[in-house]
């Protein structure tokens, strides 16, 4: 399937991702989980005023799995999901929290940090992995599409195979340079640190897998 390009705001905002200047690139752990929590959200909201749907709390987490084997780190979710449609307007333009305007605003004003305060959403994933698949089936569909990137220059969408609704975002982390560090989100002590610190408040179960760890 041919390559998609993305918008230009997207594309500027997305090679601010990849070479990524800022510290705190472990946000992008928050920015995922954030995003898993609201489409579980989404699900509960729909639950209360749709006598068919019934939201029993235990079928609902974020699972966290680190594979250092693979140097893979998987978010899945059992939230809405997204349709096709969702997948090519939801990832392939910025999200309409309107951070990048809010950056360049500041820029100026404090160096580097604004990322760290302010949601940049999806995209911060790209500050840890080369490349992103996100394989999404939504409630009330039956088929599952998989939206893949290896950063600036496009994505793609296809059809796959998924059991159950909601959202799976597996990262494909980079590797060490010399001046960056990046097996660290592969490591067990180092994700649940991070998810201590960003993500204590979540209301769902974050569950943990690290494979060989
Ligand atoms: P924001 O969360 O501020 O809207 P993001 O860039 O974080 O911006 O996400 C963009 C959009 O992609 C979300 O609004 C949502 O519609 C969709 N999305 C991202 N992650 C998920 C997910 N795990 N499940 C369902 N939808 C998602
Ligand atoms: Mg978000």
């Amino acid at each position: 399937m041919a390559k998609k390009q993305f918008k230009a705001e997207s594309k500027r905002l997305l090679e601010m991702m990849i070479n990524s200047i800022y510290t705190q690139r472990e946000i992008f752990l928050r920015e995922l989980i954030s995003n898993s929590s609201d489409a579980i959200d989404k699900i509960y909201y729909k639950a209360l005023s749709d006598d068919k749907l019934v939201f029993n709390k235990e079928d609902y987490y974020i699972k966290v799995t680190a594979d250092k084997d693979s140097r893979t780190l998987t978010l899945s979710d059992t939230g809405i999901g997204m349709t096709k449609e969702e997948l090519e307007n939801n990832l392939g333009v910025i999200a309409k929290s309107g951070s990048l305007a809010f950056k360049k605003e500041n820029e100026a004003k404090d160096g580097h940090n604004i990322i760290g305060q302010f949601g940049v959403g999806f995209y911060s994933a790209f500050m840890v992995a080369d490349q992103v698949t996100v394989t999404s089936k939504a409630l009330g569909s039956d088929e599952a599409f998989k939206w893949e990137s290896a950063g600036a220059d496009g994505y793609a969408i296809t059809e796959a195979e998924k059991d159950s609704i909601g959202t799976e975002i597996v990262l494909k982390i980079k590797e060490n340079t010399e001046d960056d560090n990046y097996d660290e989100f592969l490591e067990q002590y180092r994700l649940r640190a991070i998810i201590k610190k960003y993500s204590d408040f979540i209301r769902y179960p974050i569950k943990m897998d690290f494979k060989g760890q």
